[in-house]
């Protein structure tokens, strides 16, 4: 029964692999499209200083895709194909370019009267091969200097697998831009290869601790606790800030605030938010109140 089925069973895995090899290619050539009309969009997080209300500190800036047919792409589903149609460059340029000029805008807003509050800062993603990429460090002061910003408005936030990946290239390119200004974070620390060993070496300010770790806080002992107070330590230790990701509930937040950790950044307190819906939270003066997340749309 096997070996009868065993051909035609080929030829349908065939027709798969092609078929969505083939809806790779179109949705990198898509993706290419879009990037050079500005289709690409970019949505803000906030990032808190936990209370109630909570009170907007800074903000990240996320990538969003709406593909014209399929609807919303995740990001790590479109960076990804972008890593290897070697778009990477062009997609954190962009989004580098939108968030200085729209934290510039909000700054304007305030200057003027017409927004109570701005972020303290923006921080931007910066994928291995954007940093690793020649020119990378200019690209990133004339994104600054072109919105009329500081580059101490600015931070980067790079993975641990990016400073492993080309260690001695990237932490040169950080380096300097530090040296400047620039804020740099470990993003989704806890996840990758950096050894405790040359954490100190690196040229970082905070640490972002990856959700994973803040996803089974529960309660206030057992090992996810322990876990998270060695990171929280450790970042205190090494003199560097840590931000909390992926806070989703109260549980959470009150373990992840007794630690110490002076920063969140949760579907408790907002999820990401496009320009218009971060500009309504600015006007309330930056406060946000927690309530249990909802579920999110679900994309591609
Ligand atoms: P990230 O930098 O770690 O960003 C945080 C991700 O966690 C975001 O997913 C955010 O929506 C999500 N998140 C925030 N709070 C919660 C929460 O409470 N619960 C849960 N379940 N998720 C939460 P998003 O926007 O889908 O982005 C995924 C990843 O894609 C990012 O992870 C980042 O690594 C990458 N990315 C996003 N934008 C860019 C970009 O412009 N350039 C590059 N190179 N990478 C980007
Ligand atoms: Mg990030
Ligand atoms: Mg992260
Ligand atoms: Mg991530």
């Amino acid at each position: 029964e096997a070996k009868a089925a065993g051909g035609g069973r080929w030829t349908l895995l065939d027709e798969e692999v092609r078929t969505r090899a083939r809806r790779a290619l179109r949705l990198v050539a898509d993706l290419r499209e879009a990037l050079a009309r500005g289709g690409v969009e970019v949505h803000y997080q906030p990032v808190v200083q936990p209370g109630r209300p909570a009170r907007l500190r800074s903000v990240e800036a996320l990538c969003r895709w709406t593909h014209p047919e399929l609807g919303p792409v995740r990001p790590d589903v479109f960076i990804e194909l972008a890593e290897r149609a070697n778009l990477v460059p062009a997609l954190d340029a962009h989004v580098l370019q939108v968030a200085c000029h729209d934290l510039a805008a909000w700054r304007a807003a305030q200057a003027a009267g017409d927004l109570p509050v701005s972020p303290d800062h923006v921080a931007v993603n910066v994928s291995a091969v954007s940093l690793a990429a020649d020119g990378f460090a200019a690209g990133v002061r004339r994104a600054v200097a072109t919105a009329g910003l500081q580059l101490s408005d600015l931070c980067l936030e790079v993975t641990e697998t990016a400073l492993a990946s080309d260690l001695r290239a990237c932490r040169q390119v950080l380096e300097e831009l530090r040296a400047d200004g620039v804020r740099v974070a470990i993003d989704d620390f806890g996840t990758g290869y950096s050894s405790l060993a040359y954490l100190k070496d690196l040229p970082v300010d905070h640490l972002k601790v990856d959700r994973s770790f803040v996803r089974d806080l529960r309660s206030t002992t057992g090992p996810a606790r322990a876990v998270a107070a060695a990171v929280v330590s450790l970042a205190r230790t090494l003199g560097l800030g840590v931000v909390a990701e992926g806070v989703e509930t109260f549980e959470q937040d009150a373990v992840i605030t007794d630690l110490g950790c002076e920063a969140v950044q949760g579907y408790l307190y907002s999820r990401p938010l496009t320009r218009q819906g971060l500009v309504e939270v600015l006007r309330g003066g930056g406060e946000l109140v927690p309530g249990p997340a909802t579920p999110s749309l679900k994309g591609v």
